[in-house]
């Protein structure tokens, strides 16, 4: 018998228990895994509370992140013993998640844990991580380089945002942090490497199509009116990644800065990323990632303390990364 946060659904309401349950219970799949970490991402705290509609059957067990060993693999490319990292794939919305003592996943889902970096710290970057390694890619991309100009990244505080303010300054990028939560985070930004902070209500001025030009490029979290508002901020021939629907999911923009300044809005998804963008991502974020990232912006809970985390994120009331010790 192992730990799991089964949730289930009465009259509509999501239900979060933690249960005993055995192997015979998890569903089907190629690799069976112990995990050690989960994490807790924006999308597992609409699961949980139920507030959104992330999970498609239920039980479920929550948990888009997971890193662990393999105890058995029908698959040849994993054998017991290895050291896996899973983010995404629908996992933990249409599949048990990483939310339990073991997972049975398909092989095609998984990646090695990078070289040098342990199963925590793949949680503390996680699906929220590999995004923004994603986001910041997409501008490189784009071309986009350090002598551009400042790198705007909303949503600053949050999982995505604090690791891609970390990684654009490890690059050397100036990035400029925008937080809801100046007073309470602005001084961790800037030990992450934020060059300045701005309040996310600069952002929430009357949307001109065409605005003053001071972006660079931008890593964009919130979608909705801020996105709206950063891409009337962006430069000549600028770029801004957007990955995120914090402030809501439209868009309300004009073509302007697309046709008259040549602005790229660059889409970028974490869940289905092809295995050697996602691998080149991960073995990137090792790379650059520093030690002080990892003591910075991190919590580590409970399995049994995942549920009021949850409701924490979803109320935007959630500063870094959550990792779950399993
Ligand atoms: P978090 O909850 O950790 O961070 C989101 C941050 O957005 C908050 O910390 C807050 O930062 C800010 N925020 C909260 N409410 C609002 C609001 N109403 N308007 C503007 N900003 C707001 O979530 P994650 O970092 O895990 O995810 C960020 C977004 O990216 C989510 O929408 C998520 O669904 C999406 N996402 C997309 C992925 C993909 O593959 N495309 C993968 C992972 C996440 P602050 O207080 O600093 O303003």
């Amino acid at each position: 018998m192992f730990k799991a946060l089964i949730l289930n659904q009465q009259d509509k309401k999501t239900i979060a228990e933690i249960c005993q349950i055995d192997e015979s219970q998890l569903p089907e799949g190629e690799v069976l895994i112990d995990v050690d970490y989960s994490s807790l991402n924006y999308k597992d705290g609409l699961a949980i509370t139920g507030k959104g509609k992330v999970v498609r059957q239920f039980p479920m067990v929550p948990g888009i992140d997971l890193a662990g060993q393999v105890v058995e693999s029908k698959d040849a490319r994993y054998q017991a013993g290895d050291n896996v990292v899973l983010t995404g794939w629908g996992v933990g919305e249409g599949h048990w998640g990483g939310m339990a003592e073991k997972a049975n996943l398909q092989a095609d889902w998984l990646v090695p844990l990078p070289q040098g970096m342990t199963g925590k710290q793949a949680m503390m970057i996680g699906t929220a991580g590999l995004t923004a390694m994603l986001c910041v890619q997409a501008l490189v991309d784009a071309g986009i380089t350090p002598e551009s100009g400042e790198i705007l990244v909303t949503g600053a505080s949050g999982g995505v945002g604090s690791v891609a303010v970390t990684l654009l300054a490890q690059l050397g990028y100036r990035a400029v942090a925008v937080t809801g939560r100046v007073e309470e985070n602005g001084e961790l930004l800037k030990q992450l490497g934020a060059s300045r902070v701005i309040p996310r209500s600069e952002l929430e001025e009357p949307i001109r199509p065409l605005d003053k030009q001071l972006w660079a490029g931008a890593v964009d979290t919130a979608g909705s009116k801020i996105l709206a508002k950063v891409l009337s901020q962006i430069s000549y021939d600028g770029a801004v990644a957007a990955c995120g629907l914090a402030n809501g999911f439209d868009l309300p923009t004009t073509v302007m800065p697309f046709i008259l300044r040549g602005v790229k809005l660059l889409g970028v998804d974490s869940v289905s990323c092809p295995y050697a963008r996602r691998m080149a991502a991960w073995k990137r974020i090792a790379e650059i990632l520093p030690a002080s990232y990892y003591q910075q912006a991190c919590n580590e809970i409970e399995l049994e303390q995942a549920a009021e985390y949850a409701e924490a994120i979803t109320n935007g009331q959630v500063t870094g990364r959550i990792v779950i010790k399993l």
